[in-house]
C-alpha cells in the first residue's frame, strides 16, 4: 500500500491580456490562469496526480487556497483505497458538511473539488498506464455508473437509466475505439473570433482555420450590434457558405435583448448562439431558445453543476451542451452530465481553450463516444491554439480534428519550467523589473 504524502498548490498566470487573446464582451483583458495542484505519494513509482482550476487572473489565489482547504481529506490517505473507489472519493469531497456551506456544489469550492478529483484521476490513469479516455472506456457499465452521485438527478435520470445507456453502447465499444483512432474527434476553432481582434486579423485567421480543416469557427459578439453585423458578414464572406459560424455572447444580454440581437445576425446562417444570458437563468434560456429557433442555444462553460444541467435539459434551455473539464466537480460529475445529455438526446460540444482545457476535456468527449452516447454526429470540441506548449502532453489537433492521446494520464500536467516561471507574483515572468510584462492588480 502507499499513501499520499503531499498536495502542493500553485498560482500560475499567463499574461495573455497583453495580446487580447481570449477577449470577449464580458472579459476584455483575461490573464489565463490555473490554480494548480500536484499530488505526490510514497509509492516510489514516480507517478504524480496533476489537476487545475482554470481562471482568468485575479482571484486565482483564492482558488488555490480553496484547493488547500481540501487537503485534509486526502493527505496521508491510502492511495489504493481512494483510487479504487472514485465514486466514494468524490462523495467524500463533495459531501464535506462544513465546506458544503460555501456552495452548496457551486462556485469556488466546487471548482476546487473538481481540480482535486481530476488530479486523482490523472494519478489513477498514470498508474494504469492508460490515457484517461481509455481507462474510462475500459470500465464496466456498472463501474461507470458507480462513479455518479444520483442525488438530485433521479427525477430525470435513475441509475437504471444510466446503466441502460452504457450497456446499450457496450457492444460497439471496440469498433468506435478503432474509428476514433482512425478518424479523430471533430474540432472547431475560436482562434479567429476574439472581440479585440481587427477585421483584418479576423479574415486572416478565419481563412487559416478553413485551410487547417476546421468545419466551424466561432465569433465573440455582444458588445456592439453594428460591429457584430459587420464582423459576422466579414467572416461569412471570408469562409464562404459551407463553413459553420457560431457566435458567443458570453452572458452579455437580457432575454429579450438576446432574441432581438440574434434576429440581426440570423441572415448569416448562425450555427449556434452561445451563452446569450446568465448561466443560472434556466427559463430565460428556454425563452431565448424559442425566440431564436431554429438557431440552437448553447451553454455550459459556466453551468455550475449537474443539477443545473438537469433543469436546462428538462426545460429545453439548450440544444448544445457545453460541459467544461474544470467548472464542475471533476470527471465524475461530467460523466453524470454526459449521461444526462445522452438521456435527453442532446449533443455535447465541450467548452475548451483557456489553459489546459483542451488537453483535459478531449478525454471526456472520446470516452463519451466510445462508451456513452456512441455518437459524434454534430459533436465537436472547441479548440484555441495557444498555451499548449506548457503541457507535458499537448493536444494533437490537425486536419480539423483532435487525435486521441496515447500518453498515460488525464493530460493535465504542466511542464516543470512553467510552474516555476509563471508563478504569481514571484515567478520571473511576473517579477517587477521584467519588462514588458507587469503584474496586474
Ligand atoms: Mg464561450
Amino acid at each position: 500500500m502507499s499513501v499520499i504524502t503531499a498536495v502542493d498548490t500553485f498560482d500560475i498566470r499567463f499574461p495573455t491580456s497583453l495580446e487580447l487573446d481570449g477577449s470577449d464582451a464580458m472579459n476584455p483583458d483575461p490573464d489565463y490562469s490555473a490554480a494548480y495542484l500536484v499530488i505526490r505519494t510514497d509509492a516510489g513509482d514516480g507517478h504524480e496526480g496533476h489537476g487545475f482550476v482554470f481562471t482568468i487572473g485575479r482571484g486565482n489565489e483564492v482558488e488555490a487556497v480553496a484547493i488547500q482547504a481540501l487537503r485534509h481529506h486526502i493527505l496521508g490517505r491510502n492511495v489504493e483505497e481512494l483510487l479504487g473507489d472514485m465514486g466514494g472519493t468524490w462523495k467524500l469531497l463533495v459531501h464535506d458538511s462544513q465546506l458544503r456551506w460555501l456552495g452548496p456544489e457551486k462556485g469556488v469550492m466546487h471548482m476546487a473539488i473538481g481540480a482535486v478529483v481530476n488530479a486523482l484521476w490523472d494519478l489513477k490513469a498514470k498508474r494504469a498506464g492508460l490515457p484517461l479516455w481509455e481507462l474510462l472506456s475500459r470500465m464496466s457499465p456498472e463501474e461507470i455508473v458507480a462513479l455518479v452521485d444520483f442525488r438530485y438527478l433521479s427525477d430525470a435520470l435513475t441509475p437504471e437509466d444510466a446503466l441502460g445507456i452504457v450497456r446499450t453502447a457496450e457492444p460497439g465499444r471496440a469498433a468506435r475505439r478503432a474509428a476514433l483512432l482512425a478518424e479523430g474527434y471533430p474540432a472547431y476553432t475560436t482562434t479567429p473570433g476574439w472581440l479585440g481582434y481587427s477585421d483584418d486579423k479576423l479574415v486572416r485567421l478565419a481563412k487559416e482555420a478553413v485551410a487547417d480543416g476546421f468545419g466551424q469557427i466561432k465569433l465573440k459578439v455582444g458588445a456592439s450590434l453594428e460591429d457584430d453585423i459587420r464582423r459576422v458578414r466579414t467572416a461569412r464572406d471570408a469562409v464562404g457558405p459551407d463553413i459553420k459560424i457560431a457566435v458567443d455572447a458570453n452572458q452579455r444580454w437580457d432575454v429579450q435583448e438576446a432574441i432581438d440581437w440574434m434576429a440581426h445576425l440570423a441572415p448569416y446562417d448562425i450555427a449556434w448562439i452561445e451563452e446569450p444570458t446568465s448561466p443560472d437563468d434556466v427559463l430565460g434560456h428556454a425563452a431565448i431558445a424559442r425566440g431564436v429557433a431554429p438557431i440552437p442555444v448553447a451553454t455550459g462553460e459556466h453551468v455550475q453543476n449537474r443539477v443545473m444541467f438537469k433543469q436546462m435539459l428538462q426545460a429545453g434551455s439548450l440544444q448544445v451542451l457545453q460541459l467544461d473539464a474544470a467548472r464542475v466537480a471533476g470527471v465524475n460529475e461530467n460523466i453524470a452530465i454526459l449521461l444526462l445529455a445522452a438521456k435527453f438526446g442532446v449533443r455535447v460540444c465541450p467548452h475548451a481553450g483557456g489553459v489546459g482545457l483542451c488537453e483535459a476535456v478531449q478525454h471526456l468527449s472520446m470516452f463519451d463516444f466510445v462508451a456513452v452516447s456512441a455518437d459524434k454526429n454534430g459533436r465537436m470540441i472547441e479548440f484555441v491554439d495557444h498555451l499548449h506548449e506548457h503541457f507535458v502532453t499537448p493536444v494533437d489537433v490537425h486536419d480539423g480534428s483532435y487525435w486521441p492521446p496515447s500518453a498515460p494520464g488525464a493530460g493535465s500536467e504542466m511542464v516543470g519550467g512553467t510552474l516555476a516561471g509563471y508563478s504569481f507574483p514571484d515567478g520571473p515572468v511576473w517579477a517587477a523589473g521584467s519588462p514588458p510584462l507587469t503584474p496586474r492588480q
